[in-house]
């Protein structure tokens, strides 16, 4: 099923410091309203059944929001809102915003909680968030961003103690947390495979994963072209036959980094973005598994 992260700005209300925004002082830039309406209609006609709307913060384009999640609900699009809640700061607040996006057929709202953004808006909008969701019947679920560090065990215990329905995410340590000190994990082997949800930027450039792929400086690897010279579907087709990038998803990137030559001790080491980087932010490595995908890393199987 085709499903992507829209990114309809990058503007966003706070600046955490681990957010995954490309610089320290990012440059903001608003697709434009008109052109994502037909880009979502073209994703409609290209068989996109899903749309979370991403990237900056959403809601600070609320009617823009509310009006793009109104297609998408004619369309047939399930649609999810990634959001701070920085919105929700009464009770009272909170409902309104909900029970129009609500009205207007949102499906679904992710909201990320995390000691860093937790520095920027009350731990307790989140929960007016959530608890305005349960009352309008819109789903919702708390995205908890953690390093796993003892610093997040109150942060997890204001969730649990809040009742919310809750999901670990762990930290991708790329933007403003590549420069984060961490140690090496020890993982027992795990496959790492990665279902690659594609983002669409403001720009209109279409990337096939969505978190720290459009990092990738030195190949660029994730890039599939701008929207402006080629299709909706010519995109996703792009993502769908590339045949490393159907490894990743069904082999799993520690059988690639197992093939590339790295050592089981590694690998091990890794958290899963930081070996895909390891592997694919290479050009000599890059090069190799293009090559092996065609053929005999296929066969790289017990
Ligand atoms: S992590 Fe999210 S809320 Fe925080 S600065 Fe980045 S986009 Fe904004
Ligand atoms: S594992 Fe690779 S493809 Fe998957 S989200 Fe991380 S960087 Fe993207």
């Amino acid at each position: 099923m085709r499903t992507i992260a829209f990114g309809y700005s990058t503007q966003c209300n706070l600046r955490c410091g681990h957010c995954v925004a490309k610089g320290e002082i990012p440059e903001t830039s608003t697709m434009d309203l008109g052109r994502a309406k037909e880009i979502i209609h073209e994703m409609a006609e290209a068989g996109v059944k899903g749309i979370s709307f991403t990237a900056g913060e959403p809601l600070i384009f609320f009617n823009e929001i509310n009006e793009l999640v109104r297609l998408c609900r004619d369309l047939g699009i399930y649609t999810r809102i990634v959001t701070n809640s920085f919105w929700a700061t009464t009770r009272e607040r909170a409902d309104g915003v909900v029970r129009e996006l609500k009205q207007n057929g949102l499906c679904q709202l992710r909201l990320s909680y995390s000691r860093w953004h937790q520095q920027g808006v009350a731990p307790q909008n989140v929960v007016h968030a959530a608890e305005s969701g349960q009352r309008y019947g819109l789903d919702y679920f708390v995205s908890f961003v953690t390093d796993f560090s003892e610093q997040d065990d109150p942060h997890e215990a204001f969730l649990r103690t809040n009742n919310l329905r809750f999901f670990p995410e762990p930290l991708i340590y790329s933007g403003r947390a590549a420069s984060f000190d961490h140690d090496d994990l020890r993982t027992d082997y795990q496959a790492n495979c990665c279902a690659m949800n594609p983002f669409l930027t403001p720009e209109l450039d279409m990337y096939a994963c969505c978190d720290a792929g459009s990092h990738f400086t030195e190949t660029n690897v994730f890039f599939l072209g701008n929207l402006a010279d080629s299709s909706v579907d010519a995109l996703f087709r792009a993502s769908e036959t590339n045949r490393l990038f159907h490894l990743i998803r069904t082999a799993g990137i520690t059988r690639l980094a197992h093939f590339a030559g790295f050592t089981s001790r590694q690998i091990i080491g890794y958290r899963k973005c930081d070996l895909c980087k390891a592997l694919l932010n290479d050009a000599a490595t890059l090069g190799k598994l293009q090559a092996a995908a065609a053929g005999n890393v296929n066969h790289w199987t017990r």
